[in-house]
């Protein structure tokens, strides 16, 4: 038994047992994790598939704390081993997470590629859950991305493929496809579909005792009833799935109801109540910021315990354990270190008052897309927005009112752009937004509806109803000279746009 800590650590270091504690720490500290993973990695194993999940949950692990390099590494050598061992449903499970690395580093055709890979080994096992969960991770991946109908094409396939199951995740799937659907749906304006999916994912969910989906699926209800304008309907299911979000452990759902009760009160009119509900969407915004940011002062903490593990290795060594092994430990945690270093400067790379991408963090950003569309031949494009008249607001409402209507223009840029555009503020009432893998027509496009969704909204700030209206520049970075030229061409695209009269977008000319 492992539950009597430093005892039977040293009595009984098998390669089974440093898995053990493996997973018992993966949770609560990832860091732990790893280490015991790759002791137990150290030792003579004559069972390759202790092996192949000591692989497998160090990669986990890795993913955890977002060293992304060594998670696929580790994912990599579990995949080899549980392949060889004619295990497909456990290597098709690897290929789900590595297509799910690529989704969250925004590499989508490897993402989408991983997922096929991994439908086909569960159609070798004959699992048809296993290819309905592969379907839905392609199609919740290509709806991120705004592509509906494959997104619809894929969920309907999961929808298809689905079986009865004993398996908790399974059943759990069978609510999660509906709900996608009905988020499809709802995309759509089919706001009646949508509802019957709605309902169909909260029965099961509810069936499962599944507060999770319960959660997610009553604020999509709530959205629904709003777009509809069944008000009444949607503040009951808006407040009742509020309540049970406060109860659950993820405040960032709690942030997203505070911001949707604030959007409906403020279509009633009810603008003290929506500005009180977005006040305390503010403070919850912060506190999740700082709580992020405490846990990754932890996470540094931990890496300085290296000192201490130093003096455990040495033991080891003295162990017959292999050195050079040790050290590579060391070496990885140090490396670690170092990640976790840069995230802490990631952190420092937002805009305090609209919590967008500030210049500098988009200017990595864009670094690394230009890298992606130097290999991938396709285009980018800028779009370079700036308030007009904006000095006439703070003029006549006052400074402090000017700042609520840029945290109002933040909010409508990322309520209305896709997931993988980058939304920075880049100067006073300027805003840059990197329009990944789109060429001129979609950047013209995507201009046009920013302009005219700012029109038309008034940005409720300080009890005023105040409209704006902005002047976009667009370029199209397409082989061209360079990143900064391609800026400064929306810059002039935008300067265009003002002399001609604001309140439009203006396409820079050499595309
Ligand atoms: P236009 O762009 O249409 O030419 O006119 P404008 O009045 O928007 O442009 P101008 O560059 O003359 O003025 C921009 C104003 O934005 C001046 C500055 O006081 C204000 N500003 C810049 N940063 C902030 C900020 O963080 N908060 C507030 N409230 N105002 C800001
Ligand atoms: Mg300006
Ligand atoms: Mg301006």
């Amino acid at each position: 038994m492992t539950d009597n800590g430093e005892k039977s650590k040293n009595k009984v270091n098998t390669p089974q047992n440093f898995l053990k504690m493996a997973l018992y720490e993966k949770e609560n500290s990832p860091q732990k994790a790893i280490e015991y993973c790759n002791l137990g990695l150290t030792l003579p194993c004559e069972d390759d598939l202790t092996q192949a999940e000591l692989f497998e949950t160090a990669g986990d692990a890795f993913f955890e704390i977002e060293n992304f390099n060594y998670a696929l590494d580790h994912w990599q050598n579990a995949l080899n081993i549980f392949l060889s061992r004619g295990k497909q449903p456990r290597a098709a499970t690897i290929l789900i997470k590595i297509g799910k690395l690529y989704e969250a580093i925004m590499d989508y055709s490897n993402a989408e590629s991983h997922f096929l890979r991994a439908g086909q080994l569960f159609e070798e096992a004959r699992d048809s859950n296993g290819v309905a969960l592969c379907s839905y991770y392609a199609g919740s991946m290509y709806f991120n991305n705004g592509d509906l109908h494959r997104a619809l094409e894929s969920l309907l396939k999961a929808d298809e493929r689905k079986t009865e199951s004993d398996k908790r995740h399974y059943q759990i799937l069978i609510g999660d496809v509906n709900n996608k659907l009905g988020e499809i749906h709802s995309k759509l304006f089919n706001f009646e579909d949508a509802l019957k999916y709605f309902f169909e994912a909260m029965q099961i969910y509810n069936y499962l005792d599944y507060p999770e989906g319960i959660i997610t699926v009553m604020n999509n209800i709530g959205e629904v009833f709003m777009k509809e304008g069944l008000y009444e309907e949607a503040e009951t299911f808006l407040q009742d799935g509020f309540e049970h979000a406060k109860q659950s452990s993820s405040r960032l759902t709690e942030l997203k109801y505070l911001i949707n009760l604030s959007e409906l009160h403020a279509q009633r009119q009810h603008f003290q109540e929506a500005y009180s509900r977005l006040i305390q969407a503010y403070h919850l915004r912060d506190m999740i910021f700082s709580q992020t940011l405490s846990k990754k002062i932890t996470d540094i903490e931990a890496r300085h315990e290296i000192d201490k593990k130093e003096k455990e290795l040495e033991i080891y060594r003295l162990k017959n354990i292999d050195l050079e092994k040790a050290n590579s430990i060391i070496k990885s945690q140090n490396e670690e270190l170092q990640t976790a270093y840069l995230r802490m400067e990631q952190l420092a790379q937002t805009d305090p008052l609209t919590g967008l991408s500030n210049r500098r963090n988009i200017m990595e950003k864009i670094k690394l897309e230009h890298y992606r569309a130097q290999r991938s031949n396709e285009p980018f494009s800028f779009l370079l927005i700036d308030i007009d008249h904006f000095k006439v607001i703070n003029d006549t409402y006052g400074h402090d009112c000017g700042d609520r209507v840029l945290v109002s223009v933040a909010g409508l840029l990322t309520k209305h752009l896709r997931k993988i555009d980058i939304i920075s503020r880049w100067g006073g009432e300027e805003f840059l937004i990197l329009l990944p893998r789109t060429g001129k027509d979609g950047a013209a496009k995507l201009a046009e509806k920013i302009r005219s969704v700012i029109e038309e909204a008034p940005v409720a700030s300080c009890g005023n109803k105040i409209f704006i209206t902005v002047t976009i520049g667009v370029s199209v970075y397409d082989r061209s000279p360079s990143v900064d030229q391609c800026i400064k061409e929306a810059d002039e695209a935008l300067y265009q746009g003002k002399k001609y009269g604001r309140n439009r977008v203006v396409v820079h000319k050499n595309k």
